[in-house]
Formats: C-alpha cells, structure tokens, sequence
C-alpha cells in the first residue's frame, strides 16, 4: 500500500524521518503530518516558523498556520497568533469547526488559550539579537527588511489513502504588525483532495496569493498532469504573467504529491525540499529553475548540508 510525504525546506527532515517511520506502519495522514510540522515548530535553530522564529518590526512573533483534510476539505487556520508552540495543532482542531474555522490575532491566540494548547514565549534569545541587529542595519543603510522567511508546508498521503495538507510560518521577518502571507490562506499556500492529490507553498506571499498557485496544481493534477508537469506548468507560466504585468515576481516554490505518491516540485529560485514514501527513504533534494518551463532537481551534497548546519547554528553576535 502507497504511503508519501513531501516537504518544503530542509528543516522539514527531521520531522519527515518520524513521520516516514509511522507511515509505513500505517499511522494516519492527518497525525503523520501534525508530527512532522510540530518538528519544525518545536526546534529553535528555524527562525522562520514556530519557536525561535523571526519577529514583525515591533518585535512581536506573529504566527500562521494552516490544516486541511482532503477527504472532507475541511480547513482549519489561524494567523497572527501569539506565544503558542503549536499553531499547526490549534489549526487542526479548528478544522472540525463547521463555522469559525479560520481565527486571526487575539481571537485565535484567546481560543488557544481557552482549549489548553501549551502557550510559551516564543521569542528566544536569539531571535531577539537578530531582530535588533536588523533594526541597526537598516538605520544605515536602505537595506530591505523582507528576508529570512521560510514556511514548512507538507502533504502527506497514508495507507488508506486519505491526504491531508499543512503550513506553518512566522512569515516575513520585520512584516507589519497585522501582515498575514499566504500561508494560512486556502488555495495560496496548500489545497488537498483526496481524490487527485496536494500542493503547498513557500515564498513571498504577497506574490503566492496572486496566483492561487497551491489549488491550481492540484486542479491541473485533476485534469491529468502528473505532480511535476502540474507544478512547472503552473508556477513557471505564472511567474512569467507577474514578470510581464508587473516588472518582476517575487520568489516562489511550491511542492506536490499526487494519490498515488508520485511528486513534483517548481520554484524560481534555489529551493531545498524533502521527501519520503513507500519507495524512497526520505531524502534532502536541491531544485533549480532549468532552461524553459523545467525544473532541474539533485539530491542535496554532503557539502551543502554541513554549510547548511553551520548557518543556521552561527553566533549570533
Ligand atoms: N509564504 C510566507 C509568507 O509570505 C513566507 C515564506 O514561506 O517564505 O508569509
């Protein structure tokens, strides 16, 4: 029986191991993926989701999550939250809501609050230093504020062959108070269906939810495509119209995984991403933009990994 999960960014392997291991011993989609994301959220040395990750220009960690079920599209999300360690599993639950599913600032960190999700300060020390060393930096210089972001975004497919898909973000460090990407938003940053398969997103959100570009792979994987023509039609056709219309296109990457866990991937700028299914053990992967409408995809090196491990663990001075 098929099983798979995909995953943006090397931060997601460690979860990906875990969930890889419960997948094959026919753990369920929806805890298979709540794991792998809490992972993520979990370990400090990610600045760009859950604890440890990077705060609004006020110094204040914002979060967004999101947690769809594809055999019932049942969505749960909640943006701007504060100070819980888990916003994927307070998305989760508020996906069985038949009203009320998607909560945002106060509301959604009272309602975490209300139903006993663990609430910690999620600004760490580090955080902290980088956040008022930018500050400095952009006092002397016009420096663009808007980088160090990156959101986990999976898709998981289980032995039964349910999907289920999910986000998580602190969003883009130094964003305004109030700023909420794609992420938690159905059909910018993910979109399952059971029935054909899902997508999930990473990138400057802003520029994602123009293109509803997670809903429209899953809708072309619909239509017959396999996850990675799906994935390169859609992101690369829609990178060229924000090019053409608007001068540029900010950065993008997006990963899929159809029902029968076969994947895809496409981004516009040097993306890692993880993988795991019945298969292939799970695996770090490297992917580029190629020539026309491809993507060029290699297993991440030795060499990449350790800088990889160096960068996010560097001294902070
Ligand atoms: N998509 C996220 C946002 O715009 C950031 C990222 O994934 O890099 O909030």
């Amino acid at each position: 029986m098929k099983w798979g999960i995909i995953a943006t960014w090397r931060m997601a392997y460690e979860g990906i191991m875990g969930a890889a291991e419960d997948l094959s011993q026919g753990l369920s989609a929806k805890d298979a993926l709540e794991n792998t994301i809490k992972a993520v959220e979990d370990y400090p040395f990610y600045k760009s989701v859950g604890y440890g990750g990077l705060p609004n220009e006020q110094g204040i960690v914002e979060l967004d999550a999101a947690y769809m079920d594809g055999d019932n599209f049942n969505i749960g999300a909640v943006a701007g939250i504060q100070d819980v360690k888990n916003p994927i599993s307070v998305a989760r639950k508020l996906s069985n809501n038949r009203f009320n599913s998607f909560l945002v600032g106060s509301g959604a960190t009272a309602y975490a609050q209300k139903n006993n999700f663990e609430r910690i300060n999620m600004l760490t020390e580090r955080a902290k230093k980088i956040w008022e060393n930018r500050l400095e930096e952009m006092k002397n210089s016009n420096l663009s504020p808007y980088d160090g972001h990156d959101t986990v975004g999976a898709v998981c497919l289980d032995k039964n062959k349910s999907m289920v898909a999910g986000t998580s973000s602190s969003g883009l460090f130094m964003k305004k108070q109030g700023r909420v990407g794609d992420s938690p938003l159905s059909g910018s940053g993910f979109y399952v269906d059971s029935e054909i398969g899902g997508a999930t997103a990473t990138g400057l959100g802003e520029d994602l939810m123009k293109g509803c570009l997670s809903y429209e792979i899953v809708r072309l994987m619909g239509e017959g495509l396999s996850p990675q023509a799906a994935a390169d039609k859609a992101v690369y056709e829609f990178h060229d119209k924000l090019a053409k219309r608007k001068g540029k296109a900010g950065a993008f990457s997006l990963v899929c995984m159809n029902n029968k866990g076969e994947w895809g991937v496409a981004t516009n700028v040097e993306f890692s991403f993880v993988v795991a299914t019945d298969k292939e053990s799970p695996k770090i992967y490297l992917a580029n933009k190629g020539e026309g409408h491809t993507t060029i995809i290699e297993e991440a090196s030795q060499e990449w990994l350790d800088a990889y491990e160096e960068r996010i663990k560097r001294p902070i001075q």
